[in-house]
């Protein structure tokens, strides 16, 4: 089928100005427009003729060409052929508000909202690092290597061979579905030449092959801030895989797990370890010189009397307050007291005559559970 004059389309007389251009094409739209006329084919197509004689005329450059040199010159400007409505789009929307959809579903990704944040982000990337214990309570910097997306720099993106340009699907005629029937019903399923897009590429780039992207394998450094927990992610905007229609760039997310200390548990800012010592420390009292996370000697006062599960403190030795590094959590120490089990025989002796001196008793009364709390 011959393509028809762009002013005959519109309905205006060549050379007619802007605003009876625009106006005239409104009239069209309306009265074509698809949500109005469903399943007819005929009202569609007039409904593309017209948008795509409005992207031409609309466009002071495109309708010069177009004057002067009818279709072919019109074809050139658009790296042969394809048409680009973004314009179209913006004056779409001034007559019919947000309909971006309907434009969308008709002219894919070319009637796409103008301007780069409107383009679908490229996906986000998750990295799930382990760190030891102590890298997480003081925070460290850790090397990480991924593979993410990039602009192909072969077609900056484009997914195109320099010069060419992308058209209308033809699969679809740009709506990005297929539809097939099934019994009574009319199912729609994103269009196998396009997915989904609406439009194809020309002359696909042969770096990477029309998708816009290459793989690359990137390292970058990770902050992990001191104080820091399994389950917190570290967002690094940027850093996730790149658009393939030119949006924004993802974000990678780094999920932290931190690996099991051999002594400390970890209670937020706090932590608890257990610290073995003898019965007569315990009965007598004594000081011991205990290991801090830091690796640091820090003094600890057994009272006499101490008891079994006995929990003391040292005030400061904790973790760092992820918001807050200079405050510190604290560091709780349960005291077992060891029985001896293998005795020497003077010890043996030894407790014999304590046990003579203690004149135990055989018949003990319960402790009252209100002293075990
Ligand atoms: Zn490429
Ligand atoms: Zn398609």
């Amino acid at each position: 089928m011959a393509k028809r004059d762009y002013y005959e389309v519109l309905g205006v007389p060549k050379g007619a100005p802007a605003d009876e251009i625009k106006k005239a094409y409104r009239k069209l739209a309306i009265k074509y427009h698809p949500d109005k006329n469903q399943g007819n084919a005929e009202a569609e197509e007039k409904f593309k003729e017209g948008t795509e004689a409005y992207e031409v005329l609309s466009d002071p450059k495109k309708k010069q060409a177009y004057d002067q040199f009818g279709f072919a010159g019109v074809e050139g400007m658009n790296g042969g052929g394809g048409h680009d409505y973004t314009n179209v789009y913006r004056d779409f929307e001034d007559i019919f508000g947000d309909f971006g959809g309907i434009f969308d579903s008709f002219f894919g990704g070319g009637g796409r909202r103008s301007g780069r944040s409107s383009q679908p982000r490229g996906s986000d990337l998750r990295y799930n690092l382990n760190i030891p214990f102590k890298d997480a309570v003081f925070g460290t910097k850790v090397q990480i290597s991924y593979n993410r997306h990039v602009a192909c720099s072969s077609c900056n993106g484009s997914g195109a061979e320099s010069g060419g340009g992308r058209k209308m699907c033809p699969t679809c005629g740009g709506s990005g579905q297929v539809r097939r029937s099934s019994g009574f019903f009319s199912i729609a399923s994103a269009c196998p030449t396009c997915n989904g897009d609406g439009y194809v590429i020309e002359n696909p780039c042969r770096i990477c092959r029309g998708t816009g992207v290459t793989q690359k394998s990137q390292k970058i450094k990770v902050t992990i801030p001191p104080g820091i927990e399994s389950g917190k992610r570290i967002n690094i905007p940027g850093q996730g895989n790149a658009s393939p229609n030119g949006g924004l760039t993802g974000d990678l997310y780094v999920y932290i797990t931190v690996e099991p200390h051999k002594y400390f548990e970890r209670d937020g800012a706090d932590i608890y370890c257990v610290i073995p010592v003898t019965m007569t420390q315990a009965a007598l009292g004594s000081e011991l010189m205990i290991t801090t996370l830091d690796g640091r000697k820090a003094k600890l006062k057994i009272p006499g009397g101490t008891q079994n599960d006995k929990i003391l403190r040292l005030r400061g030795e904790g973790i760092p307050y992820l918001h807050n590094a200079g405050k510190r959590g604290d560091m709780y120490i349960k005291i077992r007291v060891n029985i001896p089990t293998k005795m020497s025989g003077k010890i043996k002796n030894l407790l014999k005559e304590i046990a003579d001196l203690e004149g135990a008793k055989s018949n003990p009364d319960p402790i009252p559970l209100s002293e075990l709390r």
